[in-house]
């Protein structure tokens, strides 16, 4: 049981730092959860955007009209 006790608690997600620009809002990004790949640069999002972006997924409005 001793063993498995540093592992159990902690984790701990790895986080990115850098020095992005959000393709929504033009905010800064410091700090992402992934590491953005070079294509997608021109996509990422800052973390406001992309909670917003993620709220609206799945309404019926988006696709309504
Ligand atoms: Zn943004």
């Amino acid at each position: 049981m001793a063993y498995n006790d540093n592992q159990q608690g902690g984790f701990q997600r790895q986080m990115f730092q850098g020095n992005w620009k959000c393709s929504k809002c033009g905010g800064e990004i410091t700090e992402l959860p992934f590491e953005p790949s070079p294509e997608r640069m021109d996509q990422l999002m800052c973390r406001n955007c992309f909670r917003e972006k993620r709220q609206s997924f799945g309404g019926p409005r988006s696709f309504g009209r």
